[in-house]
């Protein structure tokens, strides 16, 4: 076997997107054990930066080891029992991975459609929580990255507020990106991923519980079904001011990359990201719109790290990507279920939220296309 030799890529899919040198140079440092008193230090200042990036002091805040979807999974299988009411939003592919686990917990969903590239309308949501009472999560995608689509989850999370249940929020590609304010939504799960916007290796998955959640976790009547995932156990070895019991082996080394990945955010600060973010989009827009590309969300719901563009008629979608990845190492993201071969994606996460990369893409495609 000859040694690992990895091509120079830019990402501007959907995710993963580039990590920067310091967060590479983080992981390769020496693995130490995971209950080392250094490595136990790391692990608190981890819980800390993850609780400046969601603006929250939930206690409960801290990275499940493994990829986002575990963090949806992990957020499901620790509120939901069999039985309960769960009204779900669907505008796109993740909202319906949500409605996989809602099944597989034995949970009742109420599911309000929308059409892809459409955020979640608050009144509709209103109308099924209205109709079905005693419900006890509400479950939505703040940020549909099949889609391009940002629904506004401080509304929603007020909704079921109003409505006594709980909220369930995946921030996967909003965190980091854009607002993700978890106490001031009073959102009581949220979920995110470290491969979006904060442009960090993939495979752990940040989540954060309110002190309801909590509450609503000790007072469950059946076990977790997931050992894994269950918070009741992962809080062990998590919890501050209380010896770790081992649960499973933390990623050692990915942690060293989540605290370099998280120190670059809270360094450049959180609204300066949001700004470059929303800085590059609409460059971004404004490029594609000189290229005669039309977007397929319609403002105020564009995302600013995902853009799905609309392909050309007669333009052979898979062959554009297909070049600029041969031709220009770039990598751009084909559209999902009902948009499949109708849309591009194009992601503006981390550090390629930026003039330069911009620019390079819009070269890049403006070449392809001709
Ligand atoms: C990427 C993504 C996920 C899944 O994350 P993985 O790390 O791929 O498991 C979930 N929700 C949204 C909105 C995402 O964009």
């Amino acid at each position: 076997m000859s040694t690992l030799t990895i091509p120079q890529r830019l990402l501007m899919g959907p995710g993963p997107t580039n990590t920067p040198q310091s967060v590479l140079d983080a992981l390769a440092q020496p693995t130490i054990g995971h209950l080392d008193p250094v490595f136990i230090r790391l692990m608190d200042d981890i819980k800390s930066m993850l609780r400046q990036t969601f603006l929250t002091e939930n206690p409960l805040t801290l990275p499940v080891s493994a990829p986002g979807s575990a963090g949806m999974e992990a957020c499901f299988v620790n509120l939901l029992e069999p039985g309960d009411k769960v009204v779900l939003a669907i505008n796109g592919v993740f909202g319906k991975r949500m409605l996989e686990n809602i099944l597989r917990c034995g949970a009742e969903p109420t599911v309000v459609e929308f059409e892809w590239g459409q955020p979640v309308d608050p009144e509709r949501i209103e109308q099924a929580l209205k109709q079905q009472g005693q419900v006890k999560l509400l479950a939505f995608v703040h940020a549909e990255t099949s889609t391009g689509a940002i629904s506004n989850a401080r509304e929603l999370c007020a909704l079921a507020r109003q409505y006594d249940c709980l909220s369930l929020v995946d921030t996967v590609t909003s965190w980091c990106g854009t607002e993700v304010a978890v106490d001031r939504w009073q959102a009581d799960a949220v979920y995110s991923g470290t491969q979006k916007c904060l442009g960090a290796m993939p495979g752990i998955s940040p989540v954060s519980f309110s002190a309801k959640a909590v509450e609503a976790i000790k007072a469950r009547q059946t076990p977790v079904q997931s050992w894994f995932l269950d918070m009741n156990l992962v809080m062990q070895y998590w919890q501050e001011d209380a010896p770790r019991v081992y649960h499973h082996t933390a990623p050692v080394n990915s942690l060293y990359g989540l605290y370099e990945a998280l120190r670059l955010v809270l360094d450049e600060g959180l609204e300066t990201r949001w700004k470059r973010h929303s800085n590059a989009h609409a460059l971004l827009v404004q490029g594609l719109e000189e290229l005669g590309l039309q977007m397929l969300v319609e403002q105020p719901a564009r995302l600013p790290m995902l853009n799905a563009v609309k392909v050309p008629p007669g333009v052979d979608e898979a062959q554009v990507r297909q070049r600029l990845l041969q031709d220009h190492g770039i990598e751009i993201g084909a559209g999902l279920g009902p948009l499949a071969g109708k849309v591009w994606r194009i992601g503006l996460m981390g550090d390629n939220a930026s003039e330069e990369r911009v620019s390079g893409l819009l070269s890049a495609l403006a070449e392809v296309l001709k």
